[in-house]
């Protein structure tokens, strides 16, 4: 030990070089998505660091217009990535393990993941990242190993995709409990519960820091069990008549076997329609969560079948344009087909800004004749995170020193801090992407601000979300474009006639005037009122042109388009 004993013995303020651990998000704080918690220890100059999952988010489709996904800007540990110990990835949702490939080559530290999570990242390798090398190290369910100074073990969770681990961080300085995505369930379809007799006697041990999932921390009571879940759509695709299609994530491979049980004990065929959902059928029987002889059909089979022997298990559940359930639903589907009278059961939740698509889809298979079924209607669907009882209970089993809510908005960390207050916890802290804390030794502080962003992939670019084109898309979109292109001498005549094109913007006024003869008008008016001395000031007379086209699309419209003017000077003699 470095001499803290000491210096706080003499009232002297803490040695700059004394070891520290500290804990820092780079995403996940204030937000559902984009999780990556850092953990460091040593002297502020010199400290070994160990990054919990790297995931990625969605973008709001009106905020942020062609932006196909958002991944944590890593600037801060990129500067000091040879003291990157290790990556560890808490489970294989997108919010956790989406950013791997497309950011790992900038920090290549050691991947430790568990089989399944392993399964679910690598056939996306040639997908996204091809000929990239990631080094992962595959640790078993419940492993524990060493990276750099973490001894790091796994409790397995139970959640709503097979292997999620909590983290016990042993360090020098104490024990961080980082719970990752978790709920309380007894009866999971697969995988093991909550291993809830290890977490008691890791509490017991004593927990210095209580890093933990905050998305139900609004909601009372327990949340139910995805075995609930599975009898109930037993129940329902028992009763039904005609054809079945159930929407689920694909990830969520517990449903997939609820579901393909239901289609067995009502004497229906599975068929599987998604890609996604192959490739976790198929990770899921090299894991041993699905029989290895595990039975369905292709998408090409639905149609030879009667429409009473039908439960199709489809992608698609978050109004995703080209997955299955969207063609279905657009009667677009090459293999697939609904009719009157057809269940379609949406055995998932509505992720927040995907209400729309969803919605529109629901809308166009009630138009179609087919009954809906959503979790608002029937248990056909349950959260994988802790509602408030739940987190009471883990409370009561770490009796953590510390408590930083994660994974949630602004107002989930908040109700989880008053609860863990509730709880008895003495030092809860409500962070911000990028607050250094430091959790020991002493009390817990923030000590200091790491740069954190976001980056945005834009088609086939990585590109930093302050630099990319995102805000002007914004404004096309609202108010549209017109582009006026002039011809003029270096004398300042105009040359033949001034070309407007208009994109966004109405073709007429409200008595029928086209918009180009308004700007054709405006670009005429505006060149005559320009003395022709002047004209040959060509930025002068763009800017002029420029303010006076939109000038008159406003009167007309009540709106400024943008407006870009295309000046051409020609030399003529
Ligand atoms: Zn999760
Ligand atoms: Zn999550």
């Amino acid at each position: 030990m470095v001499d803290k004993g000491a210096g706080a013995k003499e009232g002297r303020k803490p040695v700059q070089h004394d070891s520290e651990l500290v804990m820092v998000a780079l995403g996940g704080l204030g937000e559902v998505g984009m999780n990556a918690y850092l953990y460091g220890i040593g002297p502020p100059e010199e400290r070994e660091w160990l990054l919990v999952d790297l995931g990625i988010t969605f973008p709001e489709g009106d905020w942020e217009p062609g932006v196909d996904v958002i991944l944590p800007d890593l600037a801060f540990i990129e500067a000091e990535k040879a003291s990157l110990k290790g990556i560890v990835i808490t489970h294989a949702h997108e919010d956790h393990i989406g950013a791997v490939l497309e950011l790992w080559d900038r920090l290549r530290a050691p991947i430790y993941v568990t089989p399944f999570s392993a399964g679910m990242l690598k056939p996306k390798v040639g997908e996204i990242a091809p000929g990239l090398k990631l080094d992962i190290r595959v640790v078993p369910v419940e492993g524990r190993f060493n990276a750099g100074p973490f001894d790091v073990e796994l409790v397995n969770m139970a959640h709503s995709i097979p292997e999620v681990s909590a983290l016990a961080i042993r360090t020098k300085h104490g024990t961080v409990f980082h719970t990752a995505d978790w709920k309380l369930d007894a009866t999971p379809v697969i995988g093991a519960p909550t291993n809830e007799k290890r977490i008691a006697e890791i509490g017991a041990e004593g927990i210095l820091a209580f890093v933990g999932d905050s998305t139900n921390a609004m909601r009372d009571g327990r949340s139910p069990s995805e075995t609930e879940v599975a009898h109930s759509l037993r129940d329902i695709i028992k009763q039904a008549k005609d054809r079945v299609v159930v929407t689920t994530f694909a990830s969520n491979v517990g449903r997939v076997k609820a579901v393909a049980d239901a289609a067995r004990a009502s004497g229906r065929r599975l068929v599987i329609a998604g890609r996604a959902l192959h490739r976790a059928i198929q990770v899921g029987m090299e894991t041993g969560y699905l029989p290895k002889d595990f039975q369905y059909l292709d998408q090409q089979q639905y149609s030879y079948l009667r429409r009473d022997e039908i439960v199709c298990l489809s992608t698609g559940s978050q109004g995703e344009p080209r997955a299955a359930m969207a063609r279905l639903a657009q009667n677009e589907h090459p293999d697939l087909s609904l009719d009157k009278g057809d269940l379609v059961i949406f055995s998932s939740r509505t992720i927040p800004g995907n209400e729309k698509p969803v919605g529109r889809i629901q809308n166009s298979l009630a138009m179609m004749g087919c009954d809906v079924l959503t979790d608002n209607e029937a248990l056909v669907h349950v959260t994988g995170h802790p509602r408030r009882d739940e987190l009471r209970q883990m409370y009561a089993w770490t009796k953590p020193r510390i408590a930083i809510p994660m994974h949630g908005e602004a107002r989930h960390l908040r109700e989880h801090a008053k609860l863990a207050r509730e709880c008895g916890v003495k030092e809860v802290l409500i962070l911000t992407n990028g607050e250094i804390v430091r959790l020991a030794p002493g009390p817990a502080r923030i000590i200091d601000d790491a740069p954190v962003g976001r980056l945005y992939r834009d088609g086939r670019l990585l590109v930093n979300a302050e630099d990319t084109p995102v805000r002007e898309r914004r404004k096309l979109a609202a108010v549209g474009i017109v582009v006026v292109a002039l011809t003029m001498t270096r004398r300042g005549d105009l040359l033949g006639e001034a070309q407007v094109a208009l994109d966004g913007v109405p073709t007429q006024n409200d008595e029928g005037e086209p918009m180009i003869d308004l700007a054709l008008d405006a670009v005429d008016g505006c060149l005559v009122s320009i003395p022709p001395a002047r004209r040959k000031d060509g930025a002068m007379v763009s800017e002029a042109v420029r303010r006076s086209v939109r000038s008159a699309i406003s009167q007309a419209w009540g709106k400024k388009p943008i407006v870009k003017v295309l000046l051409n000077v020609v030399d003529t003699r």
